[in-house]
């Protein structure tokens, strides 16, 4: 399966710094060469810039979030229609910080992954446990719930993303070790057979949580991993064009 190498920009930057990124990952070469799809996640004011800047570069455009109904009164909310409209293709959603600072539950996120593919965009499913569930041996009951809790029911999977995303090692520098990565990446797989059966085998899985051009290849290459989300690496086109090298 082709890899998926996503950069979640977060709440980073002004303009300049979205204009000079976007520009700076078409610098270092043609994306179409890369054998893995690359993606960017720009905060919401410059996805029009950032669509502008990467026109034919082959980067993909995603955005970070998305509300579960097409449009009406909900302020300060972004649609997936939007998303849509300005040039994305794909949206990351249920991210452990949405989850934390947003109080995100599992059907939220389910509600909005369905409102996504509604819009014709690829839904990025973040699952993950904290170090409290990590350090209680919750790990895989965690992961089993968020999975059959936020994917979304009846869809195509080839249009499906899971991402999995050890709260502790979000931008902390910590990494879950290659073999836990696969055992967990593996039980996914498996939850995903139970939900979309035979099409299990095309949703990519990817791995997130410090991911870095040095430590890249070797959680790249274990087993169910499809590729990566990238946060702080993702600010620094040189490191991000790195990771996406290691495919
Ligand atoms: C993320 O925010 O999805 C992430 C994985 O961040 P970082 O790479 O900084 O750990």
């Amino acid at each position: 399966m082709r890899a998926l190498i996503a950069g979640n920009w977060k709440m980073n930057g002004l303009a300049e710094d979205a204009r000079a990124l976007a520009e700076g990952l078409k610098t270092f070469g043609d994306a179409g060469q890369l054998s893995c799809d690359l993606l960017v996640c720009p905060p919401f004011p410059y996805l029009g810039l950032v669509a502008q800047t990467l026109a034919g570069s082959r980067v993909a455009l995603g955005g970070q979030d998305c509300h579960s109904v097409p449009s009406g009164a909900h302020t300060g909310d972004i649609a997936a229609t939007m998303l849509r409209d300005v040039g994305c293709t794909y949206v990351i959603l249920g991210h452990s910080e949405r989850r934390s600072d947003h109080g995100e539950t599992d059907a939220q996120v389910r509600a909005k992954a369905e409102a996504a593919l509604s819009a014709g965009l690829v839904p990025i499913v973040c699952v993950g446990e904290t170090s409290k569930e990590r350090n209680g041996d919750q790990t895989l009951a965690v992961i089993s719930r968020q999975v059959k809790g936020s994917v979304p029911v009846g869809m195509e999977a080839g249009r499906l993303v899971v991402a999995y995303e050890p709260v502790w090692a979000i931008g902390t520098g910590r990494t879950a070790t290659p073999a836990d990565v696969a055992k967990v990446h593996g039980e996914i797989r498996r939850l995903l057979v139970g939900l979309v059966g035979e099409g299990a085998e095309k949703v990519r899985i990817l791995y997130g949580g410090s991911v870095k051009p040095d430590n890249a290849r070797e959680l790249l290459t274990q087993a169910n991993v499809d590729g990566a989300l990238v946060g702080g690496a993702s600010l620094d086109a040189e490191a991000f064009w790195a990771i996406a090298q290691s495919c």
